[in-house]
């Protein structure tokens, strides 16, 4: 069995008092029963002081009667069991017994003096009678001697009436002491050790409870200690807490903060039948300004971002910062789309401000994703994987673009999945193969060269569109392997057909952004002159996006390749940042007129001024220039009669397989090319090649 405190205490306590008044008692009674036997004593003395003072008249006068009155007398005082007067032999002359008990009269009457104190000794235990003798002198001779028994009883009576009395008061100042100190320890001990027993509960339950502090003596000492150590976890947790669930470069929610918000979002808007929208918000080449500016600076651009965001919300909004450059924003209680695309507005206005960084004036521009809570996905994966999908398809889309989910973007997204599973196998199984598109002397009409197109013929989709596929190699940096792959076949073309004879022209190869970072001058150098193809005979095209992307090491790239001798050709022109600084910054040969552009040629006079004034200033930059995307006559026109040089289209030839090209190269002798009827895949086969004819490059 368990004891607590409380009965541990109190035990002790009285176990103590016990031994502390036992000890008081039996000292007490102890001396009690001392002075008690002192005073039956004196009182046996007194008597026979006093026998010893009347009777000797009575026994020289052997008066026996007054002799027996005086006994009687004497010996009928309280206590006193028997009075005896006997000779100096020891032979009673008078006695009193008291009671009638006569037969003991008769025995001590019969007694001789030598039996006479066996005789008394049998009136009562060595406790229960004292016996004391006298002798009783008159003029110096002994007359007799007068015994006297005294009774105890009364005496011990007494005792066991103290003693009771004692016990009964033992007991009760036992009990009262007992129940005074239990209740003081109670109140002053187990209380306040209760008390921190359940504010510990409380801190072990996440709670941080101040406990009183009652008194100055150690518990208050140890409660004062409590609370200094439950501040300390308090503060401690709530750094924990900080640590674990807010950015700390910018002190906005993490993902995981984030992530609880939203499950807490999607509980009240069940109970509320409210709506309620997540915005995937991503910085569009953020990249840049760590590269170009550091990583300080973006830092800072990234602080700025999410005070920015935090000041465009309403107060029962919030803001996260999920990592990196994304940004997750959750508007709650949301009416209709209308308000959220004008939230979003403000966010991209807000975002885009510029700024300065580093000492430059920087504009941020970000694409954002949005979905709906409960429309887009009903817990926080699905809305989260939504979302994302969104942003994504924002970013793909253009910059500073705003997209809500659908759920098309879904199904993209899986196509685009199986797209990549696809694309892994298909070097392997060669599905992959190379087409040309000639390209000509706009004026002359003759061809110079051709572009290296990518073509991919699935075995079950049939053939998927470059345009399609390549962003998702990009994506996935499967480009590399396939670009090495492009410029491998390209050099092995070019090298077969001039072995054979043919004259080959130069080659325009597509080089993604991805294949630009790794070392990739080096490697194609190697290729050139394990082939023996003159640089010249290579031209690169690159679109703007590899431009901005990482400056310094494409400008190194940039300088090396064209150390190495190769044509550099900026692809899509016009398409996507267009910013003149790069044709300054990056020395380029050629310049692509994206066929967006030249399609509207030569009424829609938006293309017509825009074109115009690319060969204006590719004049001035001394940059050749070739038109894509000629389809019709008065285009080709339009771009003669204003300087361009060279022109790529299904007006003067369509892309065409190895074959085709090699037959197309190798009948070269008519003056005109000829306009093709083209199968359904919109390719030229190697026989309608042949029928193409032309001069010479
Ligand atoms: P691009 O470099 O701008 O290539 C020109 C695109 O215009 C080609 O599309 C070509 O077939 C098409 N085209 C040519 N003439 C006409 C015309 O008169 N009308 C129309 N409507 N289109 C014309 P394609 O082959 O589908 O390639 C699309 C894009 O895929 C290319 O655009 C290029 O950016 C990329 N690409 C193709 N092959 C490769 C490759 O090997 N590597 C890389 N990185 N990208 C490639
Ligand atoms: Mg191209
Ligand atoms: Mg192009």
């Amino acid at each position: 069995m368990q004891f607590g405190l409380r009965a541990k205490f109190t035990v002790t306590v009285l176990v103590i008092l016990t031994v502390t008044m036992a000890a008081t008692t039996y000292y007490f009674i102890h001396t009690s029963i001392e002075r008690q036997e002192q005073q039956l004593h004196e009182r046996g003395r007194a008597l026979g002081r006093l026998i010893s003072l009347i009777s000797p008249q009575a026994i020289l006068a052997f008066d026996y009667l007054q002799l027996n009155d005086y006994t009687r007398e004497v010996s009928s005082q309280p206590d006193v069991v028997y009075g005896l007067v006997v000779s100096p032999q020891g032979v009673p002359i008078s006695s009193y017994i008291r009671g009638s008990n006569t037969s003991l009269r008769d025995r001590i009457e019969a007694a001789r003096p030598n039996t006479l104190p066996s005789t008394l000794q049998s009136l009562g235990g060595e406790d229960e009678l004292l016996h004391l003798e006298f002798p009783i002198i008159h003029n110096e001779v002994l007359l007799g001697r007068f015994l006297v028994g005294m009774s105890r009883e009364s005496l011990q009576k007494q005792i066991r009436r103290q003693l009771t009395v004692q016990m009964f008061v033992f007991a009760a100042i036992v009990l009262f002491l007992g129940a005074a100190i239990s209740a003081v320890f109670r109140f002053s001990v187990l209380r306040p050790i209760e008390k921190l027993i359940a504010a510990s509960d409380e801190v072990a339950r996440g709670q941080y409870p101040v406990v009183e502090v009652t008194s100055a003596d150690e518990l208050g000492m140890l409660a004062r200690a409590f609370n200094a150590m439950t501040d300390e976890v308090k503060l401690k947790q709530a750094k924990l807490h900080r640590q674990a669930n807010f950015d700390a470069l910018t002190g906005l929610p993490n993902r995981m903060m984030a992530f609880e918000r939203i499950t807490l979002e999607i509980n009240r808007a069940k109970r509320s039948g409210e709506r309620f929208a997540l915005m995937f918000i991503d910085l569009d080449n953020f990249k840049d300004v760590n590269d170009s500016l550091g990583h300080a600076a973006g830092d800072q651009l990234l602080v700025d971002i999410g005070a920015r965001l935090q000041a465009c919300m309403r107060d029962a909004d919030s803001v996260a910062r999920l990592g990196g450059d994304e940004f997750l924003v959750l508007v709650s209680n949301v009416a209709d789309e209308g308000e959220i695309e004008r939230i979003a507005a403000r966010m991209l206005e807000a975002a885009s401000e510029p700024r300065e960084l580093g000492g430059r004036k920087v504009v941020a521009k970000c694409s954002i994703g949005i979905a709906l809570y409960p429309d887009n996905g009903e817990d926080v994966e699905a809305l989260m994987a939504n979302v994302d999908n969104a942003m994504y398809q924002a970013k793909a889309k253009q910059s500073g673009s705003v997209m809500f989910f659908t759920k098309e973007m879904n199904i993209r997204l899986r196509e685009r999945m199986e797209l990549e599973q696809d694309l892994h196998v298909a070097l392997e199984l060669g599905q992959l193969a190379l087409h040309f598109q000639p390209i000509y002397g706009a004026a002359s009409r003759r061809p110079t060269g051709a572009e290296v197109l990518l073509r991919w013929r699935h075995p079950e989709r049939g053939f998927i569109s470059p345009a399609h596929f390549i962003p998702v190699a990009e994506a996935s940096g499967q480009i590399v392997e396939i670009g090495e792959w492009v410029l491998e076949q390209a050099c092995r073309c070019w090298s077969g057909w001039r072995d054979r004879g043919i004259e080959p022209g130069f080659l325009a190869i597509n080089i993604s952004g991805v294949q630009f970072r790794r070392n990739f001058s080096r490697r194609l150098g190697e290729r050139l002159s394990t082939y023996g193809i003159p640089p010249k005979a290579l031209e690169l095209e690159i679109t703007e996006r590899v431009l901005v992307e990482d400056h310094d090491q494409v400008a190194e790239e940039l300088s090396s390749l064209r150390a190495l001798g190769v044509r550099l050709s900026l692809d899509d022109f016009g398409t996507g940042y267009s910013a003149l600084t790069y044709l300054k910054r990056f020395r380029f040969d050629v310049l692509k007129i994206d066929q967006s552009f030249v399609a509207g040629l030569p009424d829609n006079p938006d293309d017509a001024s825009l074109v115009k004034a690319i060969l204006a200033m590719a004049t001035g930059l001394d940059l050749k220039v070739v038109a894509e995307g000629v389809e019709k006559e008065e285009q080709l026109h339009f771009l003669v009669t204003h300087g361009c040089d060279f022109a790529q289209g299904y007006l003067l030839a369509r892309p065409m397989d190895e074959k085709a090209y090699a037959s197309y190269l190798e009948s070269g002798q008519a003056d005109e090319p000829v306009c093709l009827t083209l199968p359904p895949t919109g390719e030229t086969t190697a026989e309608e090649a042949a029928a193409v004819s032309f001069k010479t490059f």
